[in-house]
């Protein structure tokens, strides 16, 4: 239906803006123009080269309209796409071909590395005014059928993992449509009315909830990218232009903008709400927001990519601020659950029923902290082509003829008086200005380079927030000049590494301190700073 929905705004509104870059354009007449002429043309090299039904389409770049025209074009073809950020370096790109084994990129940009050995099409500087991979299919459409149904899957976002390869998490439609259900109903967007502001890259999961808000409700997507973040007139310049109504971002990203003044009310006169996600919003910056934007309303999202965006959310009203800080995350969303576990009783009960388990897995009292799961229609199948790493994280029961997946979200939480609250991670996983990296991820990349021995990387926080990252690095040779083997370092781990999971700071041991029981002693680390 998702599909159908975004067709019919063309219909109503021929000509109303879907997606604003910079000056770019591009209308939903043209929208559904070219998504339908380049599915068309997909469906026919697809049947051509007999690739098979759902094998996913890679999408590189940043923010053009030919992103939005091709994640449109893969499932009017009945295959998911995978967005991929210009930020991702070849060396991970190539991770991703691999892992997904994608049959073809399309890309309104160059494509980087050695990517031309792998058996895949690349249609590389795709340009709406001269589509030539397509121009002969435009008029022609995809019949319905062909669209991706309900269970399969739409998209796959591929998030940091701890082994120093990145896993493929795979969205069906049926979790799109059940996440937008949902939020369209409880912030109620008007249909036609509306402008989302998009921050994300296309390939944090963040931006699925204003890229297909403003899609599934006809309004437009106002995009800005990496290079207007770099200072706040350019990016308060077009934002007072912009007449965003749904301001959708990281709170890091409004923690940044709320450093000038005149980030408040007349800059945005037309702004109902604030939807945060991906990370704590801390009471100071909810509390800013309240008193410089006083018509709009702060809400505080809260869930993992496996759970498509968001499962909980809370408005944090003037009582809410006053009540808690920490600020809650809210209440889950009516038709999933959000279960409170003991981790180790967790692992070997899933364990025991082979991740099958006979009903709901038990949960701790109120107040109690433990794992938060996520359990419902928003629930991703798993990692795609990664049965070990699916195990370890998903589960599922039946319960009254209901199939419920869950997901374990590595998360601490606990419920208070119908309230969730999160208490930070259980592993290793941090957020970063909203970004979600495996501390093992860059470890093992550091430990990649010829002459490093052993790599610790650990957040630096600071006023309750990760500031940057720090890496602790044994080296197989002597070091003579320290600046120099950092610069080597940082060049290298940008072959493998997207530019903000770079530690900031390195710092060279003679030996890693140990615990007693033989690891590397994180906290001795983190103390000695
Ligand atoms: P991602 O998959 O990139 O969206 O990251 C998901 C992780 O971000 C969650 O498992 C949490 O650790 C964290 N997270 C998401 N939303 C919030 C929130 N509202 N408050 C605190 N942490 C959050």
């Amino acid at each position: 239906m998702l599909i159908e929905t975004i067709d019919s705004w063309s219909r109503k509104g021929m000509n109303h803006v879907a997606h604003q870059y910079r000056d770019h354009i591009i209308t939903y007449g043209a929208l559904k123009e070219h998504s339908d002429a380049l599915a068309a043309w997909i469906s026919q090299y697809y049947r051509e080269h007999d690739i098979l039904r759902q094998t996913p389409v890679i999408v590189y770049g940043h923010k053009e309209n030919e992103m939005l025209v091709s994640f449109l074009a893969a499932v009017k073809s009945g295959n998911p796409y995978i967005p991929v950020d210009t930020s991702v370096p070849g060396d991970r790109l190539q991770q991703i071909i691999r892992s997904s084994q994608a049959k073809l990129i399309l890309s309104p940009q160059t494509v980087p590395g050695e990517i031309f050995n792998f058996d895949l099409k690349i249609i590389e500087n795709m340009e709406l005014n001269s589509p030539e991979v397509y121009a002969d299919f435009l008029g022609q459409t995809v019949p319905s059928e062909i669209f991706v149904q309900s269970e399969e899957v739409y998209y796959i976002i591929y998030t940091s993992g701890s082994t120093g390869i990145p896993k493929g998490v795979q969205i069906p439609l049926k979790a799109l449509e059940s996440f937008l259900k949902w939020v369209n109903s409880a912030y109620a967007p008007q249909e036609q009315q509306e402008v989302f502001l998009n921050q994300a890259p296309f390939s944090f999961d963040l931006s699925v909830m204003d890229l297909y808000m403003a899609l599934s409700t006809g309004g437009t997507l106002w995009s800005i990218d990496k290079t207007q973040i770099a200072s706040h007139r350019e990016l308060f310049e077009s934002l007072a232009n912009s007449r965003v109504s749904f301001w959708v971002s990281t709170p890091s990203f409004a923690d940044f903008c709320l450093l000038d003044r005149k980030f408040e009310q007349s800059l945005l006169p037309n702004l109902k709400r604030f939807l945060f996600c991906g990370e704590v919003l801390t009471h100071d910056c909810a509390s800013k927001l309240k008193s410089r934007f006083p018509q709009a309303v702060v809400e505080n999202l809260y869930g993992p990519t496996e759970a498509t965006v968001a499962a909980t959310t809370i408005s944090i009203t003037s009582d809410i601020l006053e009540q808690f800080n920490p600020l809650p995350v809210g209440a889950c969303k009516p038709d999933s659950r959000l279960i409170i576990c003991d981790s180790d009783r967790l692992s070997e009960h899933i364990q025991a029923c082979c991740g099958m388990l006979t009903a709901a897995p038990d949960m701790l009292e109120d107040g109690e902290r433990g794992e938060i799961v996520i359990a419902g229609p928003n629930v991703s199948i798993g990692y795609l082509n990664n049965p070990e790493q699916t195990k370890r994280a998903f589960f599922s029961w039946e319960e009254e003829g209901v199939f419920w997946q869950a997901y374990r979200t590595g998360d601490a939480g606990a419920w208070k008086d119908g309230l969730l609250f999160f208490y930070g991670r259980l592993d290793f996983q941090v957020k970063l200005h909203g970004y979600r990296i495996e501390l093992g991820d860059i470890e093992e990349n550091l430990r990649k380079i010829e002459w490093v021995e052993n790599a610790v990387v650990l957040p630096v926080v600071k006023r309750e927030k990760i500031e940057y990252l720090q890496a602790f690095v044994t080296t197989k040779k002597a070091i003579m000049d320290e600046f120099d083997a950092g610069q080597e370092m940082r060049q290298q781990l940008k072959q493998y590494l997207p530019e903000y999971m770079i530690p900031r700071r390195l710092r060279f041991l003679e030996k890693m301190p140990m615990t007693a029981n033989g690891k590397v002693d994180r906290r001795a680390l983190a103390e000695g700073n």
